[in-house]
């Protein structure tokens, strides 16, 4: 970290503010120059408050030169991280480090007979998970919000059908007790700050899902994973699915270089969702594609057996028969990628 300080400051308060740092246990390299001098902080300074440090009357201005994130980052940790899913106890699909996942499913979880015969489609195309919403983050009050509870037993009774491990969304810490036998967490994109969720989740022994926020940033979604790390919980999938801007012909807009930039920062996997970045199913496609060229360990896609009467996001879901021929053309990429679908 770069400590830039004022001019005209005079050497006590210079001195002042090393042994500030020396007793935080730092050591200070100074850099006195006719009207500068730099302070450069050696040391892990991740858990330094830069707006602190810039709030102290004799700093101009401060400059990270190490990355705030830690337990996330590539440098502390070299090889791709893989993350094995069991299903309720029973296999277990991988991700991660050449292992390239295949969520698929519903939007919403509606009744069994549809969660059942989507997962029975989905796994016969290759998907190697089962999505659906039971707790559904929806823009407004009165549009269908999940079964909850209910929603969550019938993504058990389709594992067990199928034994496909089950991805579903948490959207509040209250409802964490009904996700004991849940195989993955999603944390949304509107929860991607909820920082006391992802404490709590920080303590789970389970894999999270986390998506990348509308408006956020790279560095912000990695702090995001940052949280559930420092808990201890090392299972973090991380998901780009579009982002806010100012284009209206899609949904949001597929940040495709945000897979080899997570990928080159970070040692987690990293999966990309087109089905809430494009909100067009003819899009699916040819941005799944595009994920696996630019190296993404996975995808989750929104599959539905009857769109037009879908409950949530009928009309960026494709049928099992479109989602069949994505697979169809998926997996010739993931093997040249020399990834393995398990
Ligand atoms: C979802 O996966 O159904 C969902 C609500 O996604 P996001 O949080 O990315 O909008
Ligand atoms: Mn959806």
């Amino acid at each position: 970290m770069i400590v830039i300080l004022k001019q005209g400051v005079n050497d006590q308060k210079i001195q002042e503010l090393v042994s500030r740092f020396e007793q935080m246990g730092f050591s200070c390299h100074k850099s006195r120059g006719e009207h500068t001098t730099i302070l450069g902080i050696i040391g892990d300074t991740s858990r330094v408050d830069i707006e602190a440090v810039r709030a102290i009357e004799i700093v101009e201005d401060v400059k990270r030169v190490s990355e705030p994130y830690k337990t996330v980052n590539r440098k502390f940790h070299p090889e791709d991280t893989v993350i094995s899913v069991p299903a309720g106890g029973r296999g277990a699909a991988k991700i991660g480090g050449g292992h390239f996942a295949v969520i698929a499913g519903p939007c919403s979880v509606e009744n069994e007979e549809q969660i059942v015969a989507i997962a029975r489609e989905v796994k016969k195309s290759g998907a190697t998970m089962l999505r659906g919403g039971a707790f559904k983050p929806r823009t407004s009050p009165y549009s269908f919000q999940g079964l909850h509870e209910e929603g969550l037993k019938l993504l058990k009774t389709a594992r067990k059908e199928t034994g496909l491990p089950i991805v579903t969304e948490i959207m509040d810490l209250s409802h964490l007790e009904y996700f004991d036998d849940i195989d993955v967490i999603q944390v949304g994109a509107r929860n991607m700050q909820n920082f006391e969720l992802l404490k709590a989740l920080g303590h789970t022994g389970k894999p999270i899902l986390l998506k990348r926020g509308l408006a956020n940033t790279i560095e912000e979604f990695l702090m995001s994973a940052e949280y559930i790390m420092s808990g201890g919980n090392a299972q973090v999938i991380l998901c780009e699915r579009g982002i806010r801007t100012f284009e209206t012909m899609t949904r949001n807009t597929l940040d495709i270089s945000a897979v080899p930039v997570l990928k080159r920062v970070s040692h987690l996997p990293v999966i990309v969702d087109p089905s809430h970045a494009a909100g067009l199913p003819w899009l699916i496609e040819p941005l799944s594609k595009a994920s696996v060229a630019a190296g993404a360990d996975g995808l989750m896609i929104e599959v539905h057996n009857d769109p037009s009467c879908a409950l949530s996001d009928g009309s960026q879901s494709i049928t099992p028969a479109q989602f069949d021929a994505v697979m169809g053309r998926i997996k010739a990429l993931v093997s040249f990628e020399g990834k393995k679908m398990s």
